[in-house]
């Protein structure tokens, strides 16, 4: 029989009353993984964010989902390719509305004094470049042990990335962690025993009571994105989800009053 490490205390960072988690900041009102639409998502009664980070070529843990940099700065080409100094220099907001032409791209470092400031928790998505897998989950575990607010709970760190998540774990054990998924696969549940993970993170179209079920009686959290429609968000509370990533976390908030 296969050794398999006990899983942590489920929800032991993760409050069973937050249900809503601002996906990327709030990112239908303001550019994506900047600090407007963390921001943003404080100032519509968000408690809960989630941003994606990623290694410049220096290795600074900097905020960013893709693997290039066109569609959300004025920069061109491969984020891994920039030093910090040069992607704190791109605008991040133009794309968005002119209203944020001077939005920085941030580093995590900025990142990490503004939700100290505002009170924000946070469930950080380490999102490896190609190849930096293991790096970017140690370098963003070892930033995160560094220079997180100690006013704040520890982060729930997530990612596709297995060997990142190992990473992350290796470096700053106590922090909580969750396996992301798109479709979760046949052997999720062993991914994250392995990884001693305490929530799957799946997209919500993927979701079935048979999973549902599963997860619960291993004493996970499952949380799915990306909802952005209050109905939808009902029904999957009503299957027994615990959170949602939404865009827009003001008008699930206000179609279940008395959530955060
Ligand atoms: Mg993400």
């Amino acid at each position: 029989m296969r050794d398999q490490p006990s899983l942590p205390a489920p929800a032991a960072n993760l409050p069973a009353e937050i249900r809503v988690i601002a996906h990327r900041g709030a990112s239908a009102y303001a550019p994506e993984n900047t600090l407007a639409s963390l921001r943003e998502a404080h100032r519509r009664g968000c408690r809960w964010v989630e941003f994606d980070v990623k290694l410049s070529s220096d290795g600074v843990a900097v905020l960013g989902h893709d693997e290039t940099l066109e569609r959300t700065t004025s920069g061109r080409g491969k984020l891994r390719d920039k030093s910090v100094r040069e992607l704190e220099e791109l605008d991040a907001g133009s794309w968005f509305d002119e209203r944020f032409a001077r939005e920085p791209l941030p580093s995590l470092a900025k990142v990490m004094e503004l939700l100290g400031e505002l009170g924000l928790a946070a469930n950080v998505e380490i999102k490896p470049c190609q190849g930096r897998e293991r790096e970017t989950g140690e370098r963003v575990a070892r930033e995160i042990r560094e220079g997180w607010s100690r006013n704040l709970p520890l982060p729930l760190l997530s990612s596709f990335s297995e060997e990142a998540l190992a990473a992350a774990a290796e470096t700053l054990p106590e922090a909580p962690r969750g396996l992301v998924r798109r479709h979760p696969g046949a052997e999720w549940l062993d991914t994250v025993r392995r990884l001693g993970c305490s929530s799957l993170h799946v997209w919500h179209g993927a979701l079935t009571r048979a999973l549902v079920r599963r997860a619960k009686e291993a004493g996970l959290l499952i949380l799915v994105f990306t909802v952005n429609d209050p109905v939808r968000a009902r029904r999957l509370f009503d299957q027994g989800v615990d959170a949602v990533f939404s865009d827009c976390p003001d008008r699930i908030q206000q179609a279940f009053p008395g959530t955060q």
